[in-house]
């Protein structure tokens, strides 16, 4: 079980995302790995055809600050109705685009088993 790098869910398997964090490359020169769930990434692929810019100032998954942040609609379960919380995460360009890549990934994955039948 692993915690959701954006809305914090504990997920058996996360979809991994490789931002490019250059405050990061001494610490981690290969790219630093974040597991993000998969309704995440769906959140993450929406915000990137919208583009709704927010104000904030930090990141919320790799913790950059100073760049423009883009709005992302997650859903995070709750105990009471109606069994999620609407949560926007703010998350750079870069974060943006990794999480992309893992949609992307997760999509050809969804489909390389729905094509084996
Ligand atoms: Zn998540
Ligand atoms: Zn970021």
């Amino acid at each position: 079980m692993a915690d959701c790098e954006l809305c914090g869910v504990g997920r058996p398997t996360l979809c991994p995302v490789k931002p490019d964090v250059p405050r990061f490359r001494t610490a981690y020169p290969t790219g630093m790995w974040l597991g993000i769930c998969e309704e995440c990434t769906n959140a993450c692929h929406d915000a990137n055809s919208i583009r709704s810019r927010a104000n904030g100032s930090k990141c919320n998954l790799c913790g950059r600050k100073g760049e423009q942040l883009y709005a992302v609609e997650t859903r995070v379960p709750d105990f009471s109705e109606p069994y999620y919380k609407d949560k926007v995460a703010e998350i750079c360009e870069s974060c943006l685009e990794a999480a992309e890549n893992a949609y992307n990934k997760r999509q050809a994955e969804l489909a390389s088993h729905t094509g084996h039948h």
